[in-house]
């Protein structure tokens, strides 16, 4: 079986510069790839913005007479060509993987993640999961790790976040239809598309699949939106984390075992998988249950077998945000494979519990996944530790260190998040080919050549662009929601190209503590408003549809934002997604992080400025303690675990408003003979030397690979 390569293998020769970005555009890889977007623009400018800058709606949509304006641009013509020929070539090119293994595995690492964060065009994302399980597939494609992806297409996204006139957020569904998209149907033959009936309790929902390349990793999506669906299982599909208890179980037995049969009926040699956070833990059951029919085995050897051959990455130290069932629902869809597993109703529920036999425990996703996978890690050293003692009680014979949960620091995808311009100034600086070192540090230390008024000259530019990014979408919404009071001319003139730059971008989730900063408004607005020492904000962020909490924090920062004596130095851009975060880390000169301490179990959004020399200020909490060295940034408070509230809050506002007033902003000011804030720029070089080098995802994906996936391939062919 195999899906139609509608697009693939056609020969080179003689393809019009449309076919070749057209080709291009069919896979992901051209998402880290700076210069071929503004290709995609020349299309269809207005398409492609609209669009959130999506290529195969630019590519739709390009008339005739710009066709033919385009092929008699001999700059275009050639543009298209290099980058058709550099997309080939990386397709081709011999790999790390292959490199470094002489006995290569035919058997392929499953990884299986609810949300998957690609591009801005193809919102399937909600936030930092979904970032991370992109960015791996990513870096696993350039490593040419052999792996292969699952996820869901989520029809209608997670939604868009708009804020209205009075500064509230409303959520609308977003729309990703599939002739918009990269993504061709699975299929048995040319002629007859992949459709599986799968048992959902009493109901048989059917459902398709989808493929997307991301370069050489296949990423396969899930979708039950078929017209032999009644609605409530076409819905299944349509809104990402939305929906009651028994939506997201159909979901999740959808991701574990749907996904699972997709693999199986593509014949894909599966040797180990990767739960990427509890959501796919049914996918364990599912497996045992197949050795035990296929291979007559017992329970407790196919229960080993899968075990061995499976990795678990748990994201969130946050009890609330580790998945949980109760335990009638379970049974409503579960009876059968209690049945199938040859266990006692008893048995059943213990795979999902701390402590066997507490029959008030719900059914945890956690706890399954740990009990089905050998290998099992948090994001960060921190995270590690607090999962460790989290989860200790399902391992009363063990001391806490010696719980097994490790630990891998998460990394980005360095050519995903780069400005073209840094790209290009690293490409001088490190050699053409840095990319394939990433993750050696003595390769960083060369960005000691970046000349001072160089950096300080480019980074000046990327601030000028966040903030005409600031200005166009902030008139962009004033236009759709006008403001009382606030006239649109005024939005021309809004925040300062000369301020000290701070950015806050993050879900809007409570312990993230959005408002921290405005604990007391007077100090703030005496730090913002000195007219010698400008300083100025930059928020953004969702909070989920049902969270009245996160959504009255979105409201209490656009509110200030409009006060008169903020309103030309605080911005909220609405609707937080991969391209404003592009734009935010690329110019904010310091990146603002304050988690209650140690509910952060990593966030990856302050390496993405750290690449740009800019400067982390955050609490100790997620990678921050491993990437902090004293010179690329600064703390807030003292490292301690949160306790009370009120105290925390006040405590940590404190410690925020003293080193912003006595460190920040007066080495921001300070300038040598020259003109340039030397010891500033000292600090910048030291980000972009300290925290590429460990903060990548090729680090990251190395990691998995060398301390989890490959013992678990070789379990699996024991
Ligand atoms: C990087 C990123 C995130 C994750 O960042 P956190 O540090 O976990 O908040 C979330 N959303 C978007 C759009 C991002 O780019």
């Amino acid at each position: 079986m195999k899906k139609t390569s509608r697009k693939a293998r056609r020969s080179n020769t003689a393809k019009s510069p449309f076919d070749q970005l057209s080709e291009i555009a069919n896979n992901a890889w051209w998402t880290w790839q700076p210069h071929v977007a503004p290709l995609f623009r020349t299309l269809n400018p207005k398409a492609f913005d609209a669009s959130n800058q999506n290529p195969i709606v630019a590519l739709r949509n390009c008339t005739a007479a710009n066709r033919r304006k385009l092929l008699s641009n001999a700059d275009f013509v050639n543009s298209a060509q290099r980058a058709h020929r550099k997309y080939r070539k990386y397709m081709r090119a011999k790999t790390w993987y292959q490199e470094s293994h002489k006995q290569r595995s035919r058997q392929q690492v499953a990884y299986f993640c609810m949300e998957y964060a690609l591009h801005e065009s193809l919102p399937l994302y909600a936030g930092g999961l979904g970032v991370l399980a992109g960015d791996h597939l990513k870096s696993a494609s350039d490593l040419g790790l052999p792996l292969v992806a699952v996820g869901i297409y989520w029809k209608r996204g997670y939604g868009r976040q708009l804020i209205n006139c009075n500064g509230q957020q409303v959520t609308r569904p977003q729309s990703i239809k599939p002739e918009d998209t990269p993504f061709t149907e699975v299929r048995i033959s040319a002629r007859r598309p992949w459709r599986l009936r799968l048992p959902m309790g009493k109901d048989r929902v059917t459902i398709r699949a989808w493929c997307v390349n991301v370069g050489r990793v296949p990423l396969y999506l899930l979708d039950t939106d078929l017209p032999a669906n009644k609605p409530s299982h076409r819905k299944l599909t349509h809104s990402l984390y939305s929906g009651d208890r028994d939506t997201r179980i159909r979901q999740e037995i959808l991701l574990g075992i749907g996904g699972w049969q997709l693999l199986r009926a593509m014949k894909i040699p599966v040797g180990t998988c990767h739960l990427n956070e509890g959501h796919a833990a049914f996918l364990s059951l599912e497996r045992i249950a197949e050795r035990m029919k296929n291979n007559d085995e017992s329970f407790a050897t196919a229960h080993r077998h899968v075990r061995n051959a499976s990795v678990f990455t748990t994201h969130t130290p946050v009890p609330a945000g580790n998945e949980e069932f109760d335990p009638a629902l379970v049974d409503q869809y579960f009876a059968a494979y209690q049945r199938k597993l040859g266990l006692t109703h008893e048995q059943f529920h213990n795979l999902a519990r701390v402590k066997p036999d507490n029959a008030n425990e719900r059914f945890g996703m956690t706890p399954l996944a740990l009990r089905t996978s050998r290998y099992a890690n948090g994001v960060a050293k921190l995270h590690g530790q607090i999962a460790r003692k989290m989860w200790s009680g399902m391992f009363p014979k063990k001391k806490f260190a010696t719980v097994p949960i490790g630990h891998v620091t998460n990394g980005i995808h360095l050519k995903t998040w780069l400005h073209p311009a840094m790209e290009e100034l690293l490409g001088e600086c490190l050699g053409a080919n840095w990319s394939a070192d990433q993750d050696r540090k003595t390769l960083w230390k060369k960005a000691s050549r970046i000349p001072d008024e160089r950096l300080w000259l480019l980074h000046g530019q990327f601030r000028s662009e966040l903030i005409d990014f600031c200005r166009m979408r902030i008139q962009k919404q004033m236009r759709r929601d006008p403001v009382r009071g606030i006239k649109l001319s005024d939005t021309n003139s809004i925040l300062d190209p000369n301020a000290l730059t701070i950015g806050f971008a993050r879900r809007f989730a409570t312990y993230k503590r959005a408002t921290l900063i405005f604990t007391d408004p007077i100090r703030l607005a005496k730090i913002l408003n000195s007219k010698r020492m400008p300083v100025q904000l930059i928020f953004a962020g969702k909070a989920h549809p049902a969270d009245t909490e996160g959504q009255a924090l979105v409201a209490e920062v656009v509110r200030f934002s409009r006060m008169p004596r903020f309103r030309n130095r605080i911005v909220f851009l609405e609707d937080y997604d991969m391209n404003v975060a592009r734009h935010m880390v690329a110019g904010v000169d310091v990146w603002l992080n304050n988690p209650q301490r140690p509910r952060e179990a990593s966030g990856t959004s302050g390496m993405k400025p750290a690449i740009h020399g800019g400067l982390n200020f955050s609490i100790l909490d997620g990678w921050w303690p491993e990437g902090f060295n004293g010179k690329n940034g600064w703390q807030i408070g003292s490292g301690k675990d949160h306790r009370d509230t009120e105290i925390d809050n006040r405590r940590d506002a404190k410690s925020l408003y003293k080193t912003m007033e006595k460190e920040i902003v007066p080495l921001y000011f300070k300038r040598s003979k020259d003109g340039l804030p030397s010891d500033w720029i000292a600090q910048m070089k030291n980000a972009i030397q300290s925290i590429p080098p460990n903060f990548n995802s090729h680090r990251q994906v190395k990691e998995y690979w060398k301390r989890y996936y490959l013992p678990a391939l070789r379990n699996n062919q024991q």
